[in-house]
């Protein structure tokens, strides 16, 4: 079946037709991709066409798609069967190896999504702390709980209100977000909601409304202001953790959070998120705690020996090869007339505007461009992710001929732009 006759389907099964809403290619247009099988770089769709991905499933595929090593280790998991509602060894061994890659991670609980760590996160930071007030930042996304799901409020007004609806107005005035990138900000609220505030969450490589790489002056203020109020400093890395460095974000950084949230790549392509750090914080989590958290397939032993089979493969030698090769890819990129590629470590972002840091500085005209490049690049067999504001992936497996094939369709799509950016 064509992928016309399937979306048709899945229209009249799923809001939107779709199990989660930026795969229904709404900014870009035309009809999603339904993929039928994936391999390395590549996957095929149900018209039979093949493509290079430079989405590869939002961030977990660092390995590619159907990695031998890991359909391996979870074929051999499965064998033992798919989950036990009980401990198992295959817990221990990627808790061990989360250890020697984030050497601040003293306790940890895993789960199955990043929405979840970061859900119970905040819960645990509230916990510790006995404070309600959570401070996030614009442009940043934390997953779909309802406290994160807060934009910031009119005027002066330091609290915020819900950006989804079916969440309460109270719930959203117990959320302050302040801009990225903006110091005095972030000063003057420390100096009246300090007090008040449970944690901070950001994610210290935001990535989720293109890529905003922040100044590490921003990132140390945070750190030093958390500490001096008794708050709590939460990295969420879900895409950054496992990516950028072994240690992720706070590896590359060199600040340490008190608490960390993991998603993505933890997983290797199956559902697992993890939120863990510092072992007192961690010691309200139940039952060893009074912060309920708890999940029927936490700990999932498939998923686990996905997960590990992942970061086994996740050594110093892997980063510095594949870093080195996305900065080629972004210079690539760049030979469109007008496009701009920031990159950190994997991630890269392409976008008809540069030096962008906040949130509210990403202009319209931009995302309309890439919306333009979408569908031609989409056209040379290219699939970057079907929104302007996302980021694509790089993964160890992007090797020479996939760049060859990249380097093609950039050549075949740069003529079509003007050296303003305008098509
Ligand atoms: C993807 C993401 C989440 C949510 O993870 P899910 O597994 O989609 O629930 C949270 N935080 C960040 C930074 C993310 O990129």
């Amino acid at each position: 079946m064509s992928n016309e006759t399937l979306f048709a389907e899945a229209l009249t099964h799923f809001p939107g037709g779709v199990s989660s809403p930026v795969r229904a290619f709404r900014a870009v247009g035309g009809t999603p991709k339904f993929f039928k099988r994936a391999w390395g770089w590549q996957f095929e769709d149900e018209d039979g066409r093949t493509f290079l991905d430079l989405c590869m499933s939002w961030g977990p595929l660092i390995l590619g798609h159907a990695n031998p090593d890991i359909l391996a280790a979870v074929t051999e998991a499965m064998a033992e069967g798919l989950t036990f509602g009980a401990p198992s060894r295959r817990e221990l061994a990627l808790a061990r190896r989360i250890k020697a890659m984030v050497p601040f991670m003293e306790k940890m609980r895993l789960v199955s999504s990043g929405t979840e760590a970061v859900m119970s996160a905040l819960r645990a930071a509230r916990g510790f702390t006995g404070r309600d007030r959570i401070l996030k930042f614009d442009g940043c996304y934390h997953g779909h709980a309802d406290a994160m799901l807060v934009k910031a409020g009119s005027g002066l007004v330091t609290f915020g209100e819900p950006s989804s609806a079916g969440i309460p107005k109270a719930v959203g005035e117990l959320t302050s977000v302040l801009s990225l990138d903006d110091l005095e900000g972030l000063e003057a609220y420390f100096a009246k909601h300090g007090g008040e505030t449970a944690c901070a969450i950001i994610e210290p490589v935001p990535a989720n409304n293109g890529l905003l790489p922040q100044q590490l002056e921003f990132l140390t203020a945070l750190r030093t202001l958390c500490t001096k109020h008794g708050a709590l400093l939460i990295f969420d890395e879900v895409i950054s953790g496992f990516r950028v460095a072994p240690g992720g974000a706070a590896e590359l950084y060199d600040i340490t959070p008190d608490l960390v949230t993991y998603g993505k790549i933890i997983g290797g392509g199956m559902p697992v998120g993890c939120y863990g750090g510092r072992k007192d914080v961690m010691g309200v989590v139940s039952p060893d705690g009074p912060v309920y958290q708890a999940g029927t397939l936490s700990g999932n032993p498939v998923a686990m020996a996905a997960g590990l089979a992942t970061l086994e493969r996740l050594t110093p030698a892997f980063y510095a090869d594949l870093n080195h090769r996305a900065a080629l890819w972004a210079k690539v990129f760049e030979r469109i007339p007008g496009l701009h590629c920031p990159h950190i470590g994997s991630l890269l972002w392409p976008l008809f505007q540069a030096g962008v840091k906040r949130a509210d500085r990403v202009e319209a005209g931009a995302i309309t461009q890439f919306n333009h490049l979408h569908r031609l690049m989409l056209e040379q067999g290219v699939y970057l992710a079907p929104s302007g504001y996302e980021v694509a992936f790089l993964s160890g497996v992007h090797g020479d001929e996939a760049l060859a094939c990249f380097e093609a369709a950039v050549a075949a799509v740069a003529p079509q732009f003007r050296s303003d950016g305008a098509p």
